[in-house]
């Protein structure tokens, strides 16, 4: 069976313990399928990817002994395949301009009376969706109803949380493609990246969970394959959020071999393989293929191969 896994990091800071468990697994399940593993660096967020730290993650990477088979992509020079697939998305009518701020879309919501938590992501009530009454264009969004004005339900499977479902329109509403700032929007990126790239396997945080019907609808739309998914359980800060460098998590350390033997364990215990991987690591150059190697056995062991991914369907 032909594999091809990813790890899809945004440069924003170093590999910490959050990430590493993403790379792991990743890794872990492309070497278990015999397969393929890349490095996509998701640096579209340029404002937000400080220099250097691309070059971190992949020496951090490195020193862990999880080398990508191909050189590593970069969003940011990736902006003329998602310009081609917005256009023709934009030319489908399937994806439109949309001239709202956030204060206007609030306002919307509350006049047809649509809750919304505060800070969450607003669910667009679809105001530009016939025209822009002469406002000037900002972003441009998905449609997401059917040629007969329907909701969208994605349903898909999740080969560690078993099958999913969920409501696009109501749950997120038409969503942004192209940023009001003219950056890419994550959605569209890493849809266009993942088929260019062939990538059969998503193999991620359960944090990013939620964004997977997105995703799958704009393959269906871009008639594009939808690759399997896995998402792993994510690793939370003494605060119950998610591990980040925003919160303060510290960078892997790789200094010495020691210390990346302690972060791989740490990460696979987390995976829930067994403690045992790792309790007597080989010493010598060696030491951390040599981990590795038992690792992937140990992932195998837990996770059934993954069925063929479904066939292609245009929406
Ligand atoms: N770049 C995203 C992140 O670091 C992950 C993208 C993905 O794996 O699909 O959160």
């Amino acid at each position: 069976m032909s594999y091809i896994g990813r790890f899809a990091p945004s440069p924003t800071g170093p590999l910490h313990a959050g990430s590493l468990v993403a790379a792991l697994a990743s890794w872990l399940d492309a070497r278990a399928h015999r397969g393929r593993w890349l490095v996509r660096l998701e640096d579209v967020d340029t404002p937000r990817c400080p220099p250097g730290a691309d070059a971190h993650i992949l020496h951090q990477l490195d020193a862990l002994g999880m080398t990508p088979d191909e050189p590593p992509w970069r969003q940011s020079q990736r902006g003329h395949a998602y310009a081609k697939a917005l256009q023709g998305l934009l030319e489908h009518k399937d994806a439109y301009p949309c001239a709202c701020t956030r204060k206007e879309i609030e306002a919307a919501l509350a006049v047809a009376g649509w809750a919304h938590a505060a800070h969450a992501e607003l669910v667009y009530p679809g105001t530009c969706r016939r025209g822009l009454g002469g406002r000037a264009p900002r972003a441009v969004r998905l449609r997401t109803c059917d040629g007969h004005g329907r909701d969208i339900v994605v349903d898909w499977q999740d080969r560690h949380a078993g099958p999913q479902q969920q409501n696009v329109t109501r749950a997120v509403g038409d969503f942004v493609l192209r940023r009001a700032d003219g950056l890419w929007a994550y959605q569209l990126a890493v849809v266009v990246d993942d088929a260019a790239q062939g990538i059969t396997d998503i193999v991620r945080g359960a944090d990013l969970a939620d964004n997977t019907p997105r995703q799958i609808l704009l393959q269906r739309r871009l008639g594009l394959p939808a690759p399997r998914h896995l998402h792993v359980p994510l690793v939370l800060g003494q605060d119950g959020r998610k591990l980040s460098k925003q919160h303060g998590a510290a960078a892997i350390d790789v200094r010495t071999q020691d210390a990346a033997l302690r972060a791989l364990a740490q990460a696979a215990t987390h995976l829930g393989l067994p403690v045992t991987v790792g309790a007597r690591p080989s010493a010598g150059p060696t030491a951390v293929s040599d981990w590795l190697a038992q690792a992937v056995e140990a992932w195998r062991e837990l996770h059934r191969p993954a069925e063929p991914p479904p066939a292609v369907t245009r929406a």
